[in-house]
């Protein structure tokens, strides 16, 4: 309650700016994912690892435009490229060098030969999912319980930002659609199974098989990010690439989030095992929206041959491919891949000590630039542990304490932290006074 009211005192400007906004913005915002009761908190600028909100109150951002920062707020070489670029056109819907660049480092990164560009991660997976059902020629897709892809209907089911009561058994999770809108159709073409349970996956398709419904894709994220974060058990990755490769289902690992900011080739790399096709976009532009799918030869000849049309006016626009250029080969270099794992691994160090010495139930985990603590006292390892487990008045606490104190994190719990490369150990060390503070607070 105090939390609350110091917050709701602190933001004064914000709530104005709500009353004038919700006249013609539906809920005073852009997208449902920026809604937050009583009012947003709306933002005027961001430099670096800083941004700050029209009351004036500056914070260090571990939000991170959901992890699409990584390269912090208006990075100097960013800026250089696309002030470049604007002079010379910004938009043409005709191919131009900058993307051929683009790809070609992608392709490095990730060890896979074909690439297409959109302009967001909805478009990567909507898209992504289409030429996998092309070159299998099945309808079915097979997702995680609990993954987000995206806003389009196939993958709008089986969402973990809410609490169902009753998801089915383990072997037969049933589908439920996100929010309304979504055709009961399209929800029985998507099946849901647990993550880390490859068990379950392989028996999942063999009913699948029996019912001529194999399916054309497994589209997942290689380490979960919407549940805070949930690392895939050893071994887990591994066999869901082989039960893919026996069921000739195309394994697509959704890298939206984890591309770019776990390691220079995303989960792929991290993880040592390759899917058939990627998806990406957040980091990849840089602050400007960008998406890609990258894929085999295989898979991909579906594009090339045309039978799959892979389309877009803004696809591969020059402002966003010449930004995508400069971060990926002046900005995210290897040595910033360092920097990130240094920081992650003092702010991971920095949590379990507080958790240590107040004795909070929780444990903190994280990869590459991304973590949280996961307040349960039991091992998250899927959308049923976090649920049941997550104590979820110390995870809202814990965003109020942060945004009192100069910590800015995402609106939803689920989220977790996301670290830029400008960040530095002033920025975490005041990520853990806050957390120190909250447990003091909470054990006094
Ligand atoms: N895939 C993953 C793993 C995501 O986290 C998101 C967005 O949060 C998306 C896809 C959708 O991306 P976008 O919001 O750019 O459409």
């Amino acid at each position: 309650g105090r939390e609350e009211s110091r917050l709701d005192a602190r933001t004064t400007a914000s709530k104005a700016m709500y009353e004038q906004a919700h006249h013609h913005l539906s809920g005073g915002v852009a997208s449902s994912y920026q809604l937050r009761d009583p009012w947003p908190i709306y933002l005027e600028g961001g430099s670096g690892s800083r941004v700050w909100d029209v009351d004036g109150t500056e914070y260090y951002d571990f939000h991170n435009g959901f992890g699409s920062m990584v390269q912090g707020h208006a990075h100097p070489l960013i800026g250089k490229a696309i002030a470049e670029r604007f002079p010379k056109g910004t938009h043409f819907a005709a191919p131009t060098e900058d993307a051929i660049v683009v790809g070609d480092e992608l392709a490095r990164r990730w060890g896979l030969p074909k690439w297409r560009y959109t302009n967001s991660g909805s478009e990567a997976t909507m898209d992504a999912i289409r030429i996998a059902r092309a070159y299998t020629g099945r309808d079915t897709v097979m997702k995680i319980f609990g993954s987000y892809h995206g806003h389009h209907d196939t993958v709008m089911v089986s969402i973990g930002f809410q609490d169902y009561d009753d998801i089915g058994p383990a072997d037969n999770l049933t589908s439920i659609p996100y929010g309304a809108g979504v055709p009961q159709a399209t929800v029985d073409m998507t099946v849901a199974v647990p993550f880390n349970d490859a068990a379950a996956m392989e028996r999942r398709i063999q009913r699948l098989q029996t019912e001529n419904r194999l399916p054309a894709c497994v589209i997942m994220e290689a380490a979960m990010m919407n549940l805070g974060v949930v690392l895939p058990e050893p071994g887990y990755l591994e066999a869901v690439r082989e039960i893919t490769a026996r069921y000739g289902i195309v394994l697509i690992f959704d890298e939206v989030k984890t591309g770019l900011t776990i390691a220079a080739g995303g989960a792929r790399e991290r993880f040592d095992v390759l899917p058939d096709m990627v998806t990406m976009s957040k980091a990849l532009g840089a602050g400007l929206p960008m998406g890609a799918i990258g894929g085999t030869e295989e898979v991909m000849s579906v594009v090339e041959d045309h039978s799959v049309y892979q389309v877009g006016t803004y696809n591969g626009n020059p402002l966003c491919v010449a930004a995508a250029r400069a971060n990926l080969l002046d900005v995210l270099t290897p040595d910033a891949y360092a920097h990130l794992d240094h920081l992650n691994a003092r702010i991971i160090e920095g949590c379990d000590d507080v958790i240590r010495r107040y004795n909070l139930p929780g444990y903190t985990v994280g990869i590459g630039s991304k973590g949280c603590v996961t307040f349960s006292e039991y091992k998250v390892v899927d959308y049923l542990t976090y649920r049941q487990n997550q104590r979820e008045d110390l995870a809202d606490l814990a965003w109020l304490f942060n945004m009192n104190r100069g910590v800015y994190m995402t609106p939803g719990r689920e989220e977790e932290w996301t670290l830029s490369i400008i960040h530095d150990d002033a920025a975490i060390d005041a990520y853990v006074e806050c957390f120190d503070e909250m447990a003091h607070e909470l054990t006094k």
